[in-house]
């Protein structure tokens, strides 16, 4: 990541919001017949914390609330859980998962992610379901649409 040589400040969850939004998970998760797991929650509880994309062997290293790093399938498996119903997004481009917050299953995501901070804003992906609706024209079978912008956030441009 590049410094740019001034502060970087990241918003943070309130311990209520992050509660909250566990909360929601957890109903979102029996209404669809699943559940959400004691390893499904901790490691979206760590994606939310963090509140910018997470590289999958610092999920495995903070894993562990006593310290100790997981066993790194139980994360993987967690993860595509996870991203398999839009509580995080793979972001290939920085080979890292970030939570969604957008609360609906399947949805196509678009990224603005900043090459200074590495803010990464999930936006409205007008972008992204055409290009879903053009693969299905052309005969594929569209499982997920990702689309990720680099460049400078509003901070870092300033
Ligand atoms: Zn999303
Ligand atoms: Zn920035
Ligand atoms: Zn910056």
């Amino acid at each position: 990541m590049a410094d740019c040589g001034h502060e970087h400040h990241h918003a943070h969850l309130s311990e209520d919001a992050l509660a909250g939004e566990l909360a929601n998970a957890a109903s979102r998760t029996e209404t669809a017949g699943q559940k959400l797991t004691p390893p499904r929650r901790r490691v979206l509880e760590l994606l939310l914390r963090a509140g910018q994309p997470v590289k999958a062997y610092d999920l495995i290293a903070a894993f562990g609330e006593d310290g100790a790093p997981a066993k790194p399938p139980t994360v993987y498996r967690a993860l595509e859980f996870l991203t398999g119903h839009g509580f995080a997004h793979r972001i290939e481009s920085l080979n890292a998962y970030v939570a969604c917050r957008r609360g609906d299953e399947g949805h196509a995501a678009a990224f603005l992610i900043c090459d200074c901070c590495g803010a990464t804003r999930e936006i409205a992906s007008h972008g992204a379901s055409p290009m879903a609706a053009l693969g299905e024209a052309a005969g594929y079978a569209v499982s997920s649409v990702t689309i990720e912008a680099h460049g400078l956030c509003a901070d870092c441009r300033s």
